[in-house]
């Protein structure tokens, strides 16, 4: 497929190559910049969980994004020649009766067939962990192996396209002309960096800092990811990425002894071990108060876009969404209204 356009995307973390790779598959010219200080998209865990343990509820939309993001990933990992999504069973270890009866209620329900096993002796007698209120597996889980991703993507959008390691200069901008190129649209996915973008750093975007510990455990299992209070993701050799804190006041990217701490202490609900910490991670998720994604156009320059934020699940929204935006962007189709920008221009003009 071919397409005249000539697109600039600004940042290459989740959402920019997510919407880069769409447009390339759309036949458009794509440039990609960033200037390689990706601070949440190399940090996330990328596991994809469909159930929102606290309220026990399934995630917004996830029966259209789990089928759409396991071809998305799968073609991109055909393309680029290399590995990078997994299936991973995730248990969750109930932390009460009354969230082991919520679920109990949940799995009778269809919606939730195809995400939740039902209840089994063996689940409620779990033994490689404390396990006092018993457990339940969930199906359609997957994680992306997050470096393998970005480093794999980027190569093959720069063998098809153009990508440029610098920092975007604002000052170099004249209407749709970058430092003597004109582009046909602008798209910025700058995650939290958003605040400084003169076009859109008004928009609501708060920065929800995320620290993640790397341990070696002997009590673990390695064949799936337990859940209590935080996620155990195994990485191999005994060795498991666990998390997430939530931050909401500390904007930088620096790790915390107290995050440290915090992040030992659930998983002591878990195991009593003291495992070695191996090493320790700090990023910056792009959030909304109403969890839903900033996608849409300028209310004064029409060829200026956003795509920001992905929030705590990018690695489950962003093939979806991102294709949608690109149809938006090229075909005209209207966006989830749930998403569009629109829904704070219309507020700020009432
Ligand atoms: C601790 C933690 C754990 C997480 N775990 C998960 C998980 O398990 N599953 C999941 O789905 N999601 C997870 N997430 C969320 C996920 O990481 C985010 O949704 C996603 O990475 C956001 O991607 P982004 O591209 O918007 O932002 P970023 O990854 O921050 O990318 C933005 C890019 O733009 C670049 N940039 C910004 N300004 C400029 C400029 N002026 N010039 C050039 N380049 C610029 C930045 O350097 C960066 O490379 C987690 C996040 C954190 C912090």
């Amino acid at each position: 497929m071919e397409n005249s356009k000539n697109i600039l995307v600004v940042g290459a973390g989740l959402a920019g190559i997510s919407v880069a790779t769409q447009l390339i598959k759309a036949g458009v010219q794509v440039t990609l910049i960033d200037n390689d200080k990706n601070f949440s998209s190399r940090v996330a865990a990328g596991m994809i969980n469909p159930i929102v343990f606290r309220r026990m509820t399934k995630s917004w939309r996830v029966d259209e994004f789990i089928p759409f993001l396991k071809s998305f990933y799968r073609e991109l990992e055909a393309e680029t020649q290399s590995e990078f999504f997994f299936p991973i069973p995730i248990r969750r270890l109930f932390s009460s009766e009354q969230e082991r009866g919520f679920w109990l209620k949940k799995e009778q329900r269809e919606e939730f067939e195809p995400y939740m096993e039902k209840v089994t002796e063996s689940d409620l007698n779990f033994s490689q962990a404390k396990n006092p209120f018993g457990s339940g597996r969930l199906k359609e889980t997957y994680y992306v192996d997050v470096n393998s991703f970005i480093t794999n993507t980027k190569s093959w959008i720069s063998s098809k396209s153009r990508l440029i390691k610098e920092q975007f200069d604002y000052n170099q901008l004249t209407r749709t002309n970058y430092k003597g190129t004109k582009y046909d649209e602008i798209v910025f996915c700058l995650g939290y960096l958003n605040k400084s973008c003169p076009f859109f750093g008004e928009l609501p975007l708060d920065q929800t800092k995320g620290q993640t510990l790397t341990i070696k455990s002997e009590t673990l299992p390695e064949n799936t990811s337990l859940n209590r209070k935080c996620f155990m993701l195994p990485k191999g050799n005994k060795t498991f990425k666990i998390g997430s804190t939530y931050e909401w006041n500390d904007p930088t990217t620096h790790t915390t002894i107290e995050s440290r701490t915090e992040l030992l202490k659930n998983l002591a609900y878990v195991i009593d071990e003291e495992v070695e910490v191996i090493h320790q991670e700090a990023g910056i998720r792009p959030t909304t108060r109403d969890r839903r994604p900033l996608i849409g156009t300028h209310n004064k320059h029409a060829h200026y876009h956003i795509f920001n934020g992905l929030g705590a699940k990018g690695y489950m929204l962003a093939p979806l969404i991102s294709k949608e935006f690109v149809d938006y962007l090229l075909n005209g189709v209207n966006l989830d209204p749930e998403v569009d920008i629109n829904r704070y221009y219309r507020r700020n003009n009432q």
